[in-house]
C-alpha cells in the first residue's frame, strides 16, 4: 500500500505511560490503521521490553505492509543508566547533567538523558550486544542518541568529555580543558557590549583555541557510530541515524559529513515546535539561559541575538521563555532540510512533530502539519515523529497526500 515518490516513516515508542494508557488491542489497532492510512514504508520501533508484545508489534507492522526497524538509543536511555564512571565528564569534573540553563524537569519522565561518554567501553559493548541480538528480527536499525549532551542537559555539558578515557585518547585534552575553563571566565566577566561584538559561537570556540576540541568530539561520535553501523550491516540490515538539525548539530558533536556516509539514511530532527530535547526552540532557549547564567552581566536579549547569529536563526524573540512557548516557524525546517541534504545527500528524511502529545505539551494543528509538508516538499522522505500512538488520523491523511 506504499505509493507516491516520498518515503514515509513513522516512530513508535511504547513506554511506561503507553502501557498504562492503552490496551494491547488499542495499540495494535492504532498501529495497523495508521500504517494503512498513511501508506507508511517503515515504522521505527522503540520496544516495550515485553518480548511477546514486541514480536506481535513487529508482526503487525509487516502484515500492514511496512518494514519494522529497531529504534535504538545508544549513549542515553538505553535501558540501564550509565554508571558515574561511564558518564560524560565536563571541564570542571562534573559527571551527568549540568546546571546552567538545564531543561526544567529533565529526567523526570521515562527518559533521563543521562549520557555515557562515546568512548565508554561498557556502553559500547552493551549497544553492540543489542545490535547482534536484536537486529536480525528487524529490517533495519535506527541509531538514536549518538551524540554528546545538548544545552537541555545544562550548558556545562557542552564542554565534555574529559573523563580518564578521553584524557588518555587525546593528548591535547588537558590543554583544551584549561582553555574551556578560561572561556568560562571570559563569559562570566563579559558585558553585553562584549557579546554584541562576538560573531558566532563557533568563532568564539576557534579564537579560544578550541577548534581541535570540537573536531575531536565529532570524531569520537563518528567513531562509535561507525562501529555500531558495521555491526548492523553485518546482520544485513539498513542503518538510519537520528541527528540534531544542522544548525545545532555541532553543539552535540555531530558532523553530517562524517556521519552521513555511515548510514543508509539520516533524519535531521528539524523540530520547530517541540519542547523536548533536540527541538530547536528548547535547545536554543536552554543555550541562551545557560550562557546568561554564566555571564553575570549578561541579559537574555543580548545572548539571544548571539544565538540567532550563531545558529542561523535571526529574528528570535527577546527572551527564552517566549521562544520556548511559541517555537519557530515551520519554514525553518525547509532551510534545515536543504542544509542537511547538501551534506548528507539524497537519503535525508527530515523528521517533524506529527502529534498531539499530552506528555510533551505539544499540540500540533492541521495548519502546522500542512506548513511542515510545504516546507519539506522537496525531501525524498519524511519521518513522522515521535510517536504514532499520538498521531491524529487527519495528520496521517495529510502526510499521505503530501507525498505525491
Ligand atoms: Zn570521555
Amino acid at each position: 500500500m506504499t505509493g507516491g515518490g516520498k518515503r514515509l516513516y513513522a516512530q513508535l515508542a511504547i513506554g511506561r505511560a503507553e502501557r498504562q494508557r492503552f490496551s494491547a488491542s488499542h495499540i495494535f489497532g492504532t498501529l495497523e490503521r495508521a500504517i494503512r492510512l498513511a501508506g507508511l514504508d517503515a515504522v521505527l520501533f522503540w520496544p516495550s521490553g515485553d518480548g511477546t508484545m514486541d514480536s506481535q508489534i513487529r508482526k503487525r507492522i509487516r502484515q500492514a505492509g511496512a518494514e519494522a526497524h529497531l529504534w535504538l538509543p545508544v549513549l542515553a536511555d538505553a535501558g540501564t543508566e550509565p554508571s558515574e564512571a561511564d558518564q560524560t565528564e565536563d571541564a570542571w569534573g562534573g559527571a551527568g547533567h549540568g546546571a546552567s540553563g538545564r531543561r526544567a524537569g529533565l529526567g523526570a519522565g521515562d527518559e533521563s538523558f543521562l549520557f555515557a561518554c562515546p568512548r565508554s567501553g561498557a556502553r559500547m559493548d552493551a549497544a553492540r550486544e543489542r545490535c547482534r541480538r536484536e537486529a536480525p528480527s528487524y529490517d533495519g536499525v535506527f541509531l538514536d542518541r549518538v551524540r554528546y549532551p545538548s544545552p537541555a542537559n545544562g550548558f556545562e555539558t557542552l564542554f565534555t568529555c574529559f573523563c580518564p578515557r578521553c584524557l588518555e585518547k587525546e593528548p591535547d585534552a588537558p590543554l583544551w580543558r584549561q582553555r574551556v575553563r578560561e572561556l568560562r571566565k571570559r563569559i562570566e566577566s563579559a558585558s553585553n557590549r562584549d557579546v554584541d561584538g562576538w560573531e558566532t559561537y563557533d568563532a568564539l570556540l576557534d579564537e579560544s583555541g578550541l577548534a581541535g576540541f570540537r573536531e575531536s568530539r565529532c570524531r569520537a561520535v563518528a567513531g562509535m557510530t561507525g562501529e555500531l553501523a558495521a555491526e548492523v550491516r553485518a546482520a544485513g540490515k539498513a542503518v538510519g541515524l537520528d541527528l540534531f538539525t544542522p544548525a545545532i548539530a555541532p553543539l552535540v558533536g555531530q558532523d553530517y559529513r562524517l556521519l552521513a556516509p555511515l548510514g543508509d539514511w539520516v533524519k535531521p530532527m528539524s523540530y520547530c515546535r517541540a519542547k523536548g530535547p533536540a527541538g530547536m526552540p528548547l535547545e536554543l532557549a536552554c543555550f541562551v539561559r545557560g550562557m546568561t547564567a554564566w555571564g553575570r552581566g549578561l541579559d537574555e536579549k543580548t545572548v539571544m541575538a548571539f544565538a540567532g547569529r550563531s545558529f542561523g536563526a535571526p529574528g528570535l524573540p527577546g527572551d527564552a521563555d517566549s521562544l520556548e512557548a511559541h517555537g519557530l516557524d515551520e519554514a525553518v525546517a525547509g532551510r534545515e532540510f536543504r542544509a542537511a541534504a547538501a551534506m548528507a545527500g539524497d537519503s535525508t528524511y527530515p523528521g517533524f512533530e506529527c502529534v498531539r502529545h499530552p506528555d510533551f505539551d505539544l499540540d500540533m494543528s492541521m495548519d502546522g502539519v500542512a506548513r511542515y509538508l510545504r516546507a519539506l516538499r522537496d525531501a525524498p522522505g519524511l519521518v513522522l515523529a515521535w510517536n504514532l500512538l499520538y498521531a491524529p488520523e487527519e495528520f496521517l491523511r495529510l502526510a499521505a497526500e503530501g507525498r505525491q
